[in-house]
């Protein structure tokens, strides 16, 4: 028995030093002479117990040597995973040590500092020759000792934070204030002591490729620099990407690039490309009017720029400044968030080219309304506020017998704190921050159990309700609406869907499969608000919808209104071509309903019929099964 433990020990010590020879491959050169020593200490030290064994001179003490052995063994293989990393990482690290263009630097942590064990020639180039091994880091560059942008810690915790979680943190630092004087940073944790930096110039960094005006990065790094933001749109810029090609694309970016820079050179500012077509001009001074007449001699140039005939307008938005209302987003981005929302406000108002109408400066007007969205979203988020929503429905009516055909459901909110709000002032707010979900669901629900309970009074009653176009995009909520249509028991045909045509024309690709699995089950599908989005059928008759529902800015006011007759008469053409319903909306009055009659329109929805009502007003109509209007006179005496 002796000899049999003898003899384990002997193995467990012969075998220890294999389980070593990893750590000496990636030791450095100073410790390697002492791991060598121990590796041949323990090899004879197995040896030895070889020889014991072989005499059978031992005692039970061999046992628990033996025992203590094995456990060094198993736990130094278990480590070999973590000891490869290691060996790996080092000899990637060394095979691209020399060439390397980014900066490289071993560090290894000693008390509440890092020491430089090794730099490679870049990051010597990098840092001007400020570091060499040997150096303290934190000691170095006193900057870092007390923060590390973007976090506000020192660079010891954040390296702590490496160790704790495993993972590399990305952090800029600056050691002179000057932009050549930063550098992007990955921190990797090789071991508990041993740490792993990569860093390049980060003017390299900061810097758009295409058009080498700086990016967005740069407004981290000189937050306080700038008092004026002018926030530059192109407009059409997609579709001349998309019809003309990338290349000329790039081509006017690089052109537009070019005027904005001489703009902000000659104004002491920046240009920043914040977007694919997304541009920052920012300047020193506070003052709004200046930023201004700046914005309109940019506009002016932006406007002349021209590529193999292609060439493109903007919109501009404009904010100078300490924002009001901002306060806790820091001043830059208060800055920004003003001039975008004031470039949106721009957007939305395409009369002209003209100054007037393309750029917009940041205002009180603006910062009501931004408050107004702010303040209607948190309340849209409390989810007692459903209890103050209510649908109201407009019936549909046939436009010459007046008889009730369906309804359109449209939501309603009493908001205790707010009175009423129209819904075309909170569902876009609702759309913006992803809330349009929960009334959705909410609208569907509440429609559909109204819908079963008229079916029993009018069963050729049909009932829609309005979906927002981002709807098309959530499968799991079309998904949703199939199921529950399904569930009410809701017989073909009699449920429908309202999509604006301006909704759908924007992203038509992305929804075509949305609104055919839609349109393949009971639902009918509308096109609300036709005329609106211009999107022109060619566009719309890639899916098949079953109605469309001409906008009420459409209906023509009397039979002077000569253009609008003709785009009715269009309509009504194409409609008997191609096999789809028509409804016209908003008729207020007689004339009105005689001449959409006239032009084919067989239903109508408008206020001459009805307003939008609650469910129990509609329900006493269909029971009595009344007429909201006569025929009209002049067709009943003939
Ligand atoms: P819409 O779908 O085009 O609905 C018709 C709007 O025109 C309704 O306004 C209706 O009250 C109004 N209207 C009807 N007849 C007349 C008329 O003869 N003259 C005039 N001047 N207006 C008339 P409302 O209820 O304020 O809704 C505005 C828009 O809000 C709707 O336009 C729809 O796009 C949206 N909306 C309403 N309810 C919902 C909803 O539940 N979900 C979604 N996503 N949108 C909704
Ligand atoms: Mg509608
Ligand atoms: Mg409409």
């Amino acid at each position: 028995m002796d000899s049999f433990s003898n003899g384990a020990i002997a193995a467990a010590y012969l075998i220890l030093p294999l389980t070593l020879i990893p750590l000496l491959q990636t030791a450095h050169r100073e410790i390697r002479p002492n791991l060598l020593l121990a590796i041949a200490f323990i090899f004879s030290c197995g040896v030895g117990h070889t020889l014991t064994a072989l005499h059978l001179h031992s005692n039970p003490w061999h046992w628990v040597t033996a025992i203590v052995s094995w456990a060094a063994v198993i736990v130094l293989l278990k480590s070999q995973r973590r000891l490869r990393y290691l060996g790996e990482s080092f000899r990637l690290l060394e095979a691209t040590w020399e060439e390397s263009i980014t900066g490289k630097i071993l560090f290894q942590r000693v008390g509440k500092d890092l020491s430089i064990l090794k730099i490679n020639p870049a990051g010597r180039r990098l840092c001007q020759n400020l570091l060499a091994p040997g150096d303290r880091l934190c000691e170095k560059m006193p900057h870092h000792r007390q923060s590390v942008y973007p976090y506000s810690k020192p660079l010891i915790e954040l390296y702590l934070e490496t160790l704790a979680t495993g993972e590399s943190q990305q952090l800029n630092f600056q050691y002179d204030g000057e932009i050549s004087g930063w550098y992007l940073t990955i921190t990797t944790a090789l071991s508990p002591k041993l740490l792993y930096m990569t860093f390049s110039e980060l003017s390299e960094v900061v810097h758009d490729p295409l058009t080498k005006l700086y990016n967005r990065r740069i407004l981290d790094i000189q937050s306080d620099c700038w008092q004026s933001c002018i926030y530059i749109d192109l407009d059409r810029f997609k579709l001349i990407n998309d019809r003309r090609g990338h290349q000329i694309g790039n081509q006017l970016l690089i052109k537009i690039a070019k005027v904005l820079n001489r703009h902000a050179q000659h104004h002491h500012g920046i240009a920043v490309r914040v977007g694919g077509d997304e541009f920052l001009l920012m300047l020193p001074q506070a003052d709004a009017e200046a930023a201004y007449t700046v914005a309109t001699a940019v506009l002016a140039e932006l406007l002349e720029v021209e590529i193999q005939g292609a060439s493109i307008s903007a919109s501009i938005g404009i904010a100078s400044g300490a924002i009001e209302g901002f306060e806790e987003d820091g001043h830059i981005s208060g800055l920004l968030q003003a001039a975008e929302t004031a470039l949106r406000d721009a957007k939305g108002d395409r009369h002209s080219d003209l100054p007037q109408h393309r750029i917009q400066i940041w205002n009180q007007a603006l910062a009501d309304r931004r408050l107004r969205h702010i303040t209607l979203e948190a309340y849209l988020r409390q989810r007692q506020s459903e209890a103050e929503f209510w649908l109201a429905y407009q019936p549909i009516c046939h436009m010459m017998t007046g008889k009730i055909i369906g309804a359109e459901a449209l939501i309603r909110w009493n908001s205790a704190e707010l009175g009423t709000v129209a819904p075309s002032e909170f569902i876009p707010v609702a759309e913006n921050t992803g809330l349009i979900h929960r009334i959705s669901a909410w609208v569907l629900v509440h429609a559909l159990e109204q819908l079963a309970e008229w079916q029993q009074i009018a069963p050729e009653f049909t009932l829609s309700i309005n979906i927002s176009p981002v709807e098309l995009e959530d499968n799991e909520f079309i998904e949703e609406i199939l199921q529950q249509v399904a569930a009410a028991g809701i017989a073909h045909g009699r449920f429908g869907i309202e999509i604006t045509e301006r909704g759908i024309y924007h992203n038509l690709d992305r929804y075509l499969q949305s609104l055919q699995s839609l349109r393949d089950t009971l639902v009918r599908l509308k096109v609300d608000d036709f005329g609106m989005g211009q999107s022109g059928l060619a566009q719309l008759l890639r899916f098949r919808f079953d109605e469309v529902k001409v906008d009420r800015g459409f209906i023509p006011s009397g039979p002077d209104d000569l253009e609008k007759l003709a785009i009715c008469r269009a309509i009504t053409n194409l409609a008997e071509g191609i096999q789809f319903g028509l409804t016209a909306e908003g008729i207020e009055q007689e004339i009105q309903r005689e001449m959409m009659m006239k032009l084919g329109y067989v239903y109508g929805q408008g206020y001459l019929f009805a307003r939008p009502m609650p469910a129990a007003a509609l329900t006493t109509l269909l029971q009595t099964d009344s007429r909201l209007v006569q025929p009209p006179s002049s067709l009943q005496s003939s």
